[in-house]
């Protein structure tokens, strides 16, 4: 008796070709310049290099005060560190106010004295 040969049969185990890719979720986009709470940004250059004015020649130390007046230190910007928009405006307000109570007050003082 012969030992026979037999071939020995190896089913290969393949995995069925479904595979599924990964999804991929794309990436967020990046922001723009966004005001950060608690951080003054410079709303001409996105500079959050700024520092507030305390003083100023048109307000003295009260005006800047009132109008949060912020100076950027990038490029030299002024604009309101409350609202980030320009203080123009509310320079030529307080200006006018400031200056109709010092007439108000010579003229009270005048009409008092006279
Ligand atoms: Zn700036």
């Amino acid at each position: 008796m012969t030992d026979p040969n037999q071939a020995q049969d190896q089913p290969t185990q393949q995995a069925p070709g479904a595979e599924a890719p990964p999804p991929v979720a794309p990436p967020p986009p990046a922001p723009a310049v966004q005001p950060v709470p608690g951080q003054v940004v410079c709303p001409k250059c996105g500079g959050a290099n700024c520092r507030r004015v305390s003083f100023t020649w048109w307000g003295g130390a009260v005006g800047p005060a009132i109008l949060k007046h912020t100076k950027c230190n990038n490029c030299g910007a002024t604009f309101n560190g409350r609202t980030g928009q320009s203080n123009t405006t509310g320079i030529v307000i307080y200006s006018v106010v400031v200056g109709v109570i010092g007439i108000a007050i010579i003229v009270a003082i005048t009409v008092a004295g006279g």
